[in-house]
């Protein structure tokens, strides 16, 4: 049976408050899962405490941080380094659409990224639009997510994903797992799931409530 991802990304969303009461009601354990990697994604602010709850209550989930700095530790203020990362999780999205529209991340800059990323052994997962968006060197797991299914409603077909993720695939080698994202619902996760080129789901609004976040796991 193949593993299935199922990544939380919670965007600029959640206090400390927030982020406990969700954490105080993701039961994952309860499902007893065996063969499905959950990883949560909150924003900088909550790495810590959000790792550290996780470590302590022994939660089935791993951490991921958002986004990561193409640059080494150092002189560059406001950034967030991948040895600082590190300290609190194994994962890290790279390539979200929303970077690359709203701070103009480049493929230069999304390059870099990895590297750093692959330097402090964080496993990236690099976003990518369509079939035909650069993916750099040393990247195995890629979320597809075309721009007009995120936070839309309005997914792509599990037919048109699964032949997205074919694609890259067979272009690229070193990718070894593809995860769809764009308007994941508890509802709709299996059609993507069963595909048998996709190996997961990249999930946005629906992984900011824990109650839907379980469903949409126990259902992949
Ligand atoms: C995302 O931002 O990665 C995403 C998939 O968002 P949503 O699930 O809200 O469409």
């Amino acid at each position: 049976m193949k593993k299935l991802f199922i990544v939380g990304n919670w965007k600029s969303n959640k206090t400390a408050l927030e982020a406990k009461n969700w954490l105080d009601a993701f039961k994952v354990n309860d499902l007893g899962i065996t063969d499905k990697e959950i990883i949560i994604c909150p924003p900088f602010t909550l790495l810590s405490s959000i790792s550290l709850e996780v470590r302590s209550q022994k939660l089935e989930a791993r951490i991921g941080a958002q986004d990561i700095s193409p640059f080494d530790e150092g002189a560059y203020t406001g950034e967030i380094n991948g040895k600082q990362i590190k300290e609190f999780g194994d994962y890290v999205l790279i390539g979200h659409s929303e970077r690359r529209q709203y701070l103009k991340e480049d493929d230069e800059i999304l390059n870099r990224k990895v590297i750093m990323a692959i330097k402090y052994n964080l496993i990236p997962i690099f976003c990518v639009q369509e079939r035909n968006t650069v993916i750099p060197s040393g990247v195995r797991i890629v979320a597809y997510e075309p721009i007009w299914a995120i936070g839309t409603g309005n997914p792509d077909t599990p037919d048109n994903a699964e032949q997205v993720a074919t694609a890259i695939k067979s272009s690229n080698k070193e990718i070894t797992h593809i995860l769809y994202g764009g308007s994941i619902t508890s509802a709709n996760t299996n059609s993507f799931t069963k595909m048998s080129q996709i190996d997961g789901v990249l999930v946005g609004g629906a992984s900011l409530d824990s109650t839907e976040f379980l469903k949409i796991i126990n259902n992949a």
